[in-house]
Formats: structure tokens, C-alpha cells, sequence
């Protein structure tokens, strides 16, 4: 009689890999295809173009603030407002571990998240030191949770770009939406300049809608703003744009969500 091995071979592989620490390999047939990201997230990472579109916004925002400030009787009354991801950080890294290992969120993101190490994208931090020296309030408005807030705080630190205290760190509590913490901001200052790669960074008016809306009448009908008051940086690999696709649905599975993405190309 052949004795039977103690570990089956899944339990050596789990074992293996915990002691080593990694992520378990994920069997070819569970790997989600991301083929959706690719290129969305190849743009970030290479594109000299996504480079120059965020130093293109910030650049507008700049001569905004010098205008702004050229003009204002109280620059400590005035404050602005910033999204985190994809406006001042830079998450492209975890959406690349999620294509090579075939992830997808949220898998993996509490350890992007603790690792604290999001580079911050071009033109930010320059932008950020020069609104704190006229005196004018940074606020940050994330929809990361707040059990990351020490790790957010670590990151930005790093940068030099830590916020001026937690009270304008704003994390995400039970609403995703952002407007009650905008709101809390306009308590006590006058926002001028809000800036965002997500629409909803800006007005309540985006929560939740279909594309349709989003883009044929209320987009249209801020077009002022754009350049103005709103300051928007280009996200290809993950938002409301997307998630506005699948109806905002949070249980498709990935090749699910890959089925109505595909299905609301238009060709010729
Ligand atoms: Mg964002």
C-alpha cells in the first residue's frame, strides 16, 4: 500500500506561498482577462501624454490661483478642494499588479493601500506648496476608506504634501457621494477651485447617473466651469464612466462587466 502524501498538493501550494509570503498564484482558469486595462493602463504609466495632460491642469490651475489671489481681500478664507487618486496620486501600479496576476478589485488593494507608496503625479506637489504659501486652504476629499487613513497620511507625508490637519483629510464614510463633505468645507471657507478625475469630484449633480446624462446634458451644461472652477485629470482605467456602463452594478463579475462594455460600442 502506497501511503498517502499528509498534504494534498493545493494545501502544499497555499502553504508554500504563505510562507513565502506572496499572493497565491491564481489557477489560469479563475484569472480575470482585465483586457479591458491594458491599454488604459499602459496609457498611464507611458504616455508622455498622460504627463503632459496633468501638467496641463495643474498649469491651469496655477494661473487660476495667481489670478484669484490677485483679487482676493482674504486668501485664508479660501480653500481648495482635491481628490486623491488619479489627481494628485498616482494608483496605476496596483491596476498593473491586477492585469499581471489577473486580479481584480478589490483584491489586493488593502496591501496597495498600506504600502503607502503611490507616487504623485506630475505637477501636484509643485501646485499644492504654492496654494499653501498664498495662504489658501488644501482640503482633501477621497473616497478611500477611512481604515486607510494612516497609511494615506504616511504616503502624502512622504511626498511632502501632508494634509495641515486630519480635519482636512476627508475620508469616506458611510456615502460614497461627496457632497456632504463638501458642504462641511463651505461651513468655513469659500471653495474656488475643486479637482477631480471622477465627475462626481465636483457636483452632486453627477451621483449615480447613466452616461447618457452625464455626458449630453449635464456635463454640457457646466461647460463653464471646465478650466475654471473645475480642474479635471484624465483616469482611462477605472471611474463612474465605467461603472455608469454597467449601471452601477457591484455584482457583475469581471467578464460580466467585459460583456456590457463591449456591448455599448458603437463602430461605423
Ligand atoms: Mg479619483
Amino acid at each position: 500500500m502506497i501511503a498517502r502524501p499528509f498534504f494534498n498538493s493545493g494545501i502544499l501550494v497555499l502553504l508554500l506561498a504563505t510562507a513565502c509570503n506572496r499572493p497565491l498564484p491564481v489557477p489560469e482558469t479563475n484569472k480575470n482577462s482585465n483586457e479591458h486595462l491594458l491599454a488604459a493602463t499602459l496609457f498611464h504609466q507611458q504616455a508622455a501624454e498622460l504627463q503632459a495632460l496633468c501638467l496641463q491642469a495643474y498649469n491651469i490651475a496655477s494661473r487660476n490661483m495667481d489670478a484669484i489671489s490677485d483679487t482676493a481681500s482674504n486668501l485664508s478664507s479660501l480653500a481648495i478642494v482635491m481628490d486623491l487618486d488619479e489627481t494628485v496620486l498616482d494608483n496605476s501600479p496596483y491596476e498593473a499588479q491586477s492585469i499581471i496576476h489577473g486580479l481584480s478589485y478589490p483584491q489586493g488593494w488593502d496591501e496597495w493601500m498600506n504600502a503607502a507608496s503611490a507616487k504623485a503625479l506630475p505637477g501636484a506637489v509643485d501646485f499644492i506648496k504654492s496654494v499653501r504659501e498664498k495662504g489658501v486652504q488644501v482640503f482633501y476629499i477621497t473616497n478611500r476608506r477611512e481604515k486607510y487613513r494612516e497609511a494615506t497620511l504616511v504616503n502624502l507625508q512622504n511626498l511632502d504634501i501632508a494634509p495641515a490637519d486630519s480635519n482636512h483629510l476627508l475620508l469616506r464614510g458611510e456615502e460614497s457621494s461627496k457632497e456632504t463633505r463638501r458642504r462641511k468645507v463651505l461651513e468655513n471657507y469659500q471653495i474656488v477651485m475643486l479637482f477631480g478625475d471622477n465627475l462626481t469630484d465636483f457636483a452632486a449633480i453627477f451621483d449615480g447617473n447613466p452616461n447618457t446624462l452625464r455626458r449630453a446634458e449635464i456635463t454640457d451644461s457646466l461647460r463653464a466651469d471646465f478650466g475654471s472652477r473645475f480642474i479635471v485629470f484624465p483616469n482611462t482605467m477605472y471611474g463612474d464612466w465605467l461603472n455608469a456602463i454597467t449601471d452601477y452594478d457591484k455584482n457583475l463579475s469581471a467578464k460580466q462587466k467585459l460583456e456590457k462594455y463591449k456591448a455599448v460600442l458603437q463602430g461605423f
